[in-house]
């Protein structure tokens, strides 16, 4: 006799990826065991099984969200949040709220001073919130913040001088780049606020349809906390755990290697950067900035980079650089094109030459890339203030990388976390050579994420024997014009329930 099944999606529209349609699909022990006719998947049911009739509803692959900040977006979700405010007032009451429900630091994340006069917060502002606790309000790019009294009391010292504004001698509260790292160190959450900041981030996760991401961690607490979670089974999410360059020693004697780890976290590849952003016209380029001065720089300059991928490469892991400006990205894929390993991923990729991709496509290099950026390559988005509209026509050429046969991986850089909206954004892109069809959109937040994290055999498609993972929409992201509107409406992981 059969065994019964954990759980049945029956009377939907099943889109495998991996071929046929189905009606229904079913799973036993976290993996896929059927995928066929509802009529077909019947008798797996029994009295012990979960029975979901989908009542004609769609449904995909878990997302994979192949690059992610999991701890701030918990954090931004847990803080108080600025977006959205209107005047600095607003702000400040919101920061009072939060002071209200906490002790030690008060946290508010992601203000926009273009909703008011353009002028940035304080500390004149923020010590209206306290003069007693120290007060931090991250601007929504988190590359400035602006601080109270009692943080420049305490930390004044240690700030590196060029990155605190000053007025007359006197410092401002708007502290930037380096300064918000001296930051970063002092606030130190501890164990049971980063257990939040996970958990929250995990349940907005499987909202929007995720079920694995690929996750950069900065600080050792949080990659300790992930193991917690695991051990204790309140890890829902899989989580690939990826590490900045400058702990690949310690990876390396802790004896961790890419691929390494259980079903639910696993260790993935080493972070570095190769420049900055076009945001801060900090990435670099092979020709100047449309708006501004100069090519942008190097964060890590090429020679260093390809002795940083060979180092990574006979470690064994996975190397992941992020690299947005065409100049770094040409560096970028020069040093994996001499690697051993394939699979060394690029993340980002904003401005790519076309000899890059061939070579890309030659040396299996991944592009890890977000469909979500495209919302600054319209019309006088940000790549045409910074880039001039022939760059701008090139940015993130989805369609062409698609077109000359390179590994694709979408991610969000929670910018927002959102799959519908990345491929919403593909399938309308501006340009033909942006452009995705929805199947190939909606394959590289699925199986394009599963290769880049070396995990096609066990996920990113609905077949029989793969991890269970699936997401329940109430429309068709084939039909729907805009697919942003489409509602989530279930997530499954390893065939558990883990929203609706
Ligand atoms: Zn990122």
């Amino acid at each position: 006799m059969t065994e019964a099944a954990d759980l049945v999606l029956r009377n939907g529209r099943v889109r495998t990826l991996a071929g046929d349609a189905a009606e229904a699909v079913a799973a036993r022990d976290g993996r896929i065991v059927s995928v066929g006719r509802t009529s077909e998947l019947d008798f797996l049911v029994g009295v012990e099984t979960t029975v979901v009739d989908l009542d004609g509803r769609v449904v995909l692959p878990g997302f994979v969200d192949a690059h992610t900040h999991m701890d701030l977006l918990g954090k931004q979700q847990v803080e108080a949040d600025l977006s959205g405010a209107t005047s600095p007032d607003e702000c400040l009451d919101r920061l009072a709220d939060r002071r209200a429900e906490t002790d030690g630091w008060v946290l508010g994340f992601g203000y926009d001073e273009s909703r008011w006069d353009g002028g940035y917060l304080t500390r004149d502002h923020l010590d209206d919130v306290s003069t007693d606790r120290p007060v931090v309000a991250y601007r929504e790019d988190l590359h400035l913040a602006s601080v109270n009294s009692v943080v420049l009391d305490r930390l004044g010292e240690e700030f590196p001088d060029e990155y605190v504004e000053t007025e007359s001698g006197t410092a401002t509260g708007v502290l930037r780049e380096d300064a918000l790292s001296v930051l970063r160190e002092a606030i130190d959450p501890g164990p049971e606020r980063i257990r939040e900041y996970l958990l929250t981030a995990q349940e907005y996760a499987h909202r929007h349809g995720v079920t694995s991401v690929h996750d950069i961690v900065r600080d050792p607490a949080v990659a300790r906390t992930y193991r917690e979670l695991d051990r204790t089974g309140e890890l829902t999410v899989r989580v690939r755990l990826n590490y900045l360059a400058e702990n690949l020693d310690a990876v390396r004697e802790a004896g961790l290697v890419t691929n390494h780890g259980t079903e639910h976290l696993r260790t993935g590849a080493i972070k570095a950067f190769a420049d900055g952003s076009f945001g801060s016209r900090t990435a670099r380029l092979s020709e100047p900035y449309a708006d501004g001065e100069g090519r942008g720089e190097w964060t890590t300059p090429p020679e260093e980079l390809a002795a940083l991928v060979e180092r990574v490469d006979d470690a064994d892991m996975q190397a992941m650089i992020h690299a947005i400006g065409d100049e770094a990205v040409d560096a970028v894929v020069d040093a994996y094109a001499e690697a051993d390993r394939r699979r060394h991923r690029i993340e980002h990729a904003e401005l790519l030459s076309e000899e890059s991709i061939r070579t890309a496509a030659e040396e299996g290099v991944v592009v890890s890339a977000q469909p979500n950026f495209l919302k600054w390559a319209r019309d006088d988005g940000l790549y045409d203030k910074r880039l001039g509209e022939q760059r701008r026509r090139r940015s993130n050429p989805f369609g062409r990388l698609r077109e000359a046969d390179v590994p694709l991986a979408f991610g969000s850089d929670c910018m927002p976390m959102d799959p519908l909206f990345g491929i919403a954004q593909a399938t309308t892109a501006p340009e033909k050579r942006q452009r995705l069809d929805t199947t190939e959109a909606v394959r590289a937040y699925t199986l394009g994420g599963a290769y880049a994290g070396f995990a096609e055999d066990r996920l990113g498609s609905i077949e029989p024997e793969k991890y269970a993972d699936f997401v329940v929409l109430d429309g068709s992201p084939w039909e729907y014009t805009d697919p942003a509107e489409i509602a989530v409406e279930m997530t499954v992981v390893g065939g558990t329930i883990v929203s609706e």
